[in-house]
């Protein structure tokens, strides 16, 4: 089977998650599921929280003001969206833009997982503390104790089942929405990707 119809059974399998604490929510609201977005032989993966009403409304990740965040990080050292993956731990849209809960992280990890083993990427960059810490705590690295205001930018080794791989954490573009210093510190630390393109 090749990446591209494996990708599609996990959206087939989102699609019909029933038993999700959010799927009655996009129901109502002709909300999608966002899956993810972008090259299935993608270097890197970027990695969110969940979508936001933007992004429910579209089904495609990243598309409302963080999202314009996120072209300019990565127009600002030469990436063109399309060439990386651009995915969330949680696939559906938490009412009024919630934290996601646990219990929902929970229930949507196993998919991020099996996007990351089908896409096998060199990199994961984390945007935001929910998925630093899924990521961390899932291989198991000694940082996973830290706070992503001591970890940003920072490159991390990790060992996965394809190789080893680096383990980038990034705030969340959302926070330099309103913040041009945020901006910067996320200027700066979209730096650390440049010697993986
Ligand atoms: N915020 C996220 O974490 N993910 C999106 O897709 C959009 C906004």
């Amino acid at each position: 089977m090749d990446k591209t119809e494996e990708l599609r059974k996990i959206r087939d399998k989102v699609w019909n998650l029933k038993e999700s604490p959010l799927y009655s929510y996009r129901k109502k609201n002709k909300y999608y599921p966002v899956i993810g977005e972008g090259s299935h032989d993608a270097h890197i993966i970027f990695i969110g929280e969940a979508p936001g009403r933007n992004e429910a409304e579209t089904g495609r990740p990243f598309c409302g003001a963080a999202g314009r965040i996120l072209d300019e990080l990565l127009e600002s050292i030469g990436v063109n969206r399309k060439d990386v993956y651009v995915t969330n731990i949680v696939k559906d849209r938490p009412p009024e833009n919630r934290d996601p809960l646990p219990l929902e992280i929970k229930l949507y990890a196993p998919f991020l997982e099996e996007q990351i083993d089908i896409i096998k990427p060199k990199v994961i960059a984390t945007l935001g503390r929910f998925s630093m810490r899924f990521i961390l705590e899932k291989f198991n690295l000694p940082e996973q104790t830290q706070s992503i205001s001591s970890l940003h930018g920072r490159v991390l080794n990790a060992e996965t089942k394809f190789g080893s791989i680096k383990i980038i954490p990034l705030y969340h573009p959302a926070v330099a929405i309103y913040n041009a210093t945020s901006e910067e510190t996320l200027k700066k630390d979209f730096e650390a990707l440049r010697g993986f393109l």
